[in-house]
This record gives C-alpha cells, structure tokens and sequence, in this order.
C-alpha cells in the first residue's frame, strides 16, 4: 500500500522509520518531509495547511492511507477535507482536534465530565479577567492562551503585575494572535510531568508506554520554553498506582466525553498529565504524537504501526494487542545554538553515518535540508539523537555517547536529559 504522511519534523521522521518497517507498505510519500525523511519516503513539495493540493495529490497518487502528524492541520480540518474526498486518513477531523485546539473547551470539558485538572475561569474580553485577577485571584496563577501558541501561550505569573501584564501580552496585544481572543486562567499546580500518548477509534482507548519531556532550553530546567530538548520512556514516576488512577478516570473517561459531545475522537490523544499532591491531573490535551516524545515511545513499539493506524480508522482498535518492548530509551536534542530565540541556518552536518546498522541507536531529522549534496541545519531544533538500553540509565549513556558522533558548527544541546531518573 501507499502511505502519506504530512509533516516535516523529528516526529514524522519517527513515524516514517516506523512505517517503513510495515510489510504492507511499498511507498511512502511526505510532504512536505525532510532530509532525514527522504531516506524512507519521496518528499513532495506542498505544505501541510494546502489541505485542498494534499487532498489532490493522495487522490492522483492513490494514496491507500494518509497520517498527519502535526497540529495546526488537524485542528484546521485536513482529516474532514480528505474524508470529503473518500480518501482514508489517520487523525481527528476539525470537531474533536479542537480537544488540542481550544484550551477553553478542554477545560468546559474536564470539568462537565469530572476529568481530574486545575480549577480555572474561562473570558472573553481582558476586563473581566483583570478584574477577576484583582479581586478573587491567589498567586502564582496559570495564564493560557485559548488556541496554538507553539508552546509559547502559557504564562505563570507570581504577581498581580504580573498577571496583569500577561492580560495585556495574550489578549490585547494579541502577541498569540487569535489563538488569545479567549483567555483561561488556571489555578497553578506544583508535581512532576508525565506525557501519556495513546491511539484512539472513536470508542476504544489504547495508551502507549509512558515519556517525560524537557521543555526549557537549559540545563536545570533553566531558560526560556522550547518544543522540548529531549525525552525520556518510560518514566520511573508513572506508577501502577498513578495509571489504574488515570484509566479510572481519565482515559476512557475523555474518550467518552468526547463521544457524548458528538465529537468522536480518532487518532491519538497524547495526556499531559501533572502527579500533584492530590493526585494526577491533566495539565493537557494534544491532538497529536508529541515531539520529541514520538521518538523515544515509536522506537520502543512491537506492533505494526500500520495496522494500529488502520484499526483506529476502521473502529476495531480492541482487535489489536498493543506492545512495547521492555526496555527504555533516551532522546537528545541537538539544536543551534540560540534556540528559540535566533541562531543561525545552513552548516553541514558530520556522523549521519555513524548511526547506519547500530541496532537501537537513532538519528531523527527535525531542521535540516539538502544543499550543495550535503545535509545542513536548517532550524533550531536540528536532529533528535535516541538511544535504547536495558534500562534508563543506560539508554542515557548510550544517548550521551551517540550524540558526539554527530558534528556541526553551534551544536547546543542540554547535559541533563533524564537526570531526573536518579531521583526516582
Ligand atoms: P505544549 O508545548 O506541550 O503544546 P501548551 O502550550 O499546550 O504546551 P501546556 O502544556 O498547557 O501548554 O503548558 C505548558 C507548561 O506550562 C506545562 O508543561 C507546565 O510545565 C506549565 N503549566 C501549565 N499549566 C500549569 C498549571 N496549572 N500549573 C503549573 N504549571 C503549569
């Protein structure tokens, strides 16, 4: 069969190796892709929000089966697109990516269907959240974005200046654009990080093997907000107790909600989920694999991803028998230095090579291109280095290890992925 898939990041290089492994598979297309992916798939040169010239393009190719990997075409309506055309295609039409799309629905959500999550208020205009702040608010308090921020939509304020001031960034000067025209403001929450990502039939909930991300640009959880500096699967701190409380009342229970609202969700609904004091809670919903947390939990799956695709498409997700490997892996991120802020574009990178027939060792393209014949930076997360062991700790120095193998000019990466394994 032909597969598609739309995205051009470390996850899609993930999803693509994955794919290629399928012996169902005899082509694989993406687009817009990447360096890395053309190893695995033909690139082709449409972007991800051209749902109309994607759509035209799966139609003449005979595209058997499309997967989207990123947000913004989920939540902007690819998968109905495609559907209108009877083309088959994993991922969640417009009315249930809106779980990703919308932090305010997810909240209302949450909370009409008892989903464990902060307290929070939703508003439409930034007097009534001003005024909310001065009279009723309790610092430190979570101020978010409504819609896709790239990360960047979630401001935890210590002060009512603060506060305020963060009012003024989201809703007035729009510095979200319209993703800040509705503001939720969240109770703040203090424990640990888990990400959970799971593949979804509308009904059926199957949750992968579990992951923790680094999202801050420096070493100690330092510096500003990135797309995340590397992962790490399992986590030691997702326990038996936290996931048959999670399986009570979150998974299916979401699942459910969503169903009930008449927006059956198919695809993957990724948990970000905070271990409080009072049990977990989801902090949020992704619509989507994470990256880079699809290449340290892809890596470690038994099953053909293409028939746990094809099952979430078909609606008989509770046929497949879900397995990851007993072992762990460690992903690092090398980026140019400066990310997220500026930095610069086109050096050549050295030791691709190095990572050809090294049996769990693995190099996923995120911001690189083809020039002059060679592979080059060409953004600030660069590659994805992921390793495996037998457990954490050597999964890390394995990671650790492969990530010299690799060569560019401004190679930054953070020291300290996985540190927190040792405290487990
Ligand atoms: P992503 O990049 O994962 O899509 P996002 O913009 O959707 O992020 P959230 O995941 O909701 O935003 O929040 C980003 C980060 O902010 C969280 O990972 C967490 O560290 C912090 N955060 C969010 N909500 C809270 C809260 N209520 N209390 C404390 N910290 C929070």
């Amino acid at each position: 069969m032909k597969v598609l898939i739309i995205g051009s990041g470390g996850r899609e290089h993930a999803i693509a190796w994955k794919v290629a492994q399928s012996p169902k598979v005899d082509k694989i297309y993406c687009a817009p892709g990447n360096a890395g992916i053309a190893e695995y798939a033909q690139c082709v040169d449409i972007k991800a929000m051209e749902f109309e010239k994607l759509a035209a393009f799966a139609k003449e190719n005979a595209i058997d089966l499309t997967v989207v990997g990123m947000d913004d075409p989920l939540v902007g309506g690819v998968v109905d697109v495609f559907e209108k055309e009877g083309l088959r295609v994993f991922g969640p039409r417009k009315n249930a990516a809106i779980l990703e799309g919308s932090k305010a629905f997810s909240k209302d959500l949450m909370k009409k269907y008892n989903i464990p999550t902060a307290a929070y208020e939703n508003f439409e205009n930034a007097e009534d959240a001003l005024k909310y702040l001065r009279e009723k608010a309790e610092f430190p308090i979570v101020l978010k974005a409504d819609g896709l921020a790239l990360g960047k939509g979630v401001l935890i304020c210590n002060t009512l200046e603060e506060a305020e001031e963060g009012v003024k960034t989201i809703m007035l000067d729009k510095k979200f654009g319209s993703a800040g025209n509705t503001l939720v403001v969240e109770e703040f929450m203090t424990g640990r990080e888990v990400s959970v990502l799971s593949f979804v039939d509308g009904k059926t909930i199957k949750t992968m093997t579990s992951a923790q991300d680094h999202k801050r640009a420096q070493d100690g959880d330092q510096g500003l907000n990135t797309g995340g500096m590397g992962t790490f699967s399992p986590s030691p701190f997702y326990t038996k107790e936290v996931d048959e409380f999670c399986e009570k009342y979150v998974y299916q229970a979401t699942v459910d909600a969503m169903a009930s609202e008449g927006r059956e969700f198919k695809g993957i609904i990724f948990f970000g989920l905070m271990l409080t004091e009072k049990g977990p809670k989801v902090l949020e919903y992704n619509a989507r694999f994470g990256d880079p947390e699809a290449q340290v939990v892809i890596p470690r799956l038994k099953n053909d991803i293409v028939d746990v695709f094809e099952a979430c498409v078909d609606g008989r997700l509770d046929e497949i028998d879900l397995q990851f490997e007993d072992n762990a892996a460690v992903c690092v991120v090398l980026a140019s230095d400066g990310y997220p802020v500026s930095y610069e574009k086109g050096f050549p990178i050295k030791g691709l090579d190095t990572f050809k027939d090294k049996d769990g060792y693995y190099v996923f393209h995120a911001g690189t291109a083809f020039k002059d014949g060679q592979i080059v930076t060409n953004g600030g997360r660069v590659l994805g280095v992921t390793a495996k062991g037998a457990d954490l700790k050597e999964a890390r120095a394995n990671a650790y290890k492969a990530v010299e193998w690799i060569s560019f000019d401004n190679k930054y990466m953070r020291n300290d992925i996985g540190k927190a394994i040792d405290e487990a």
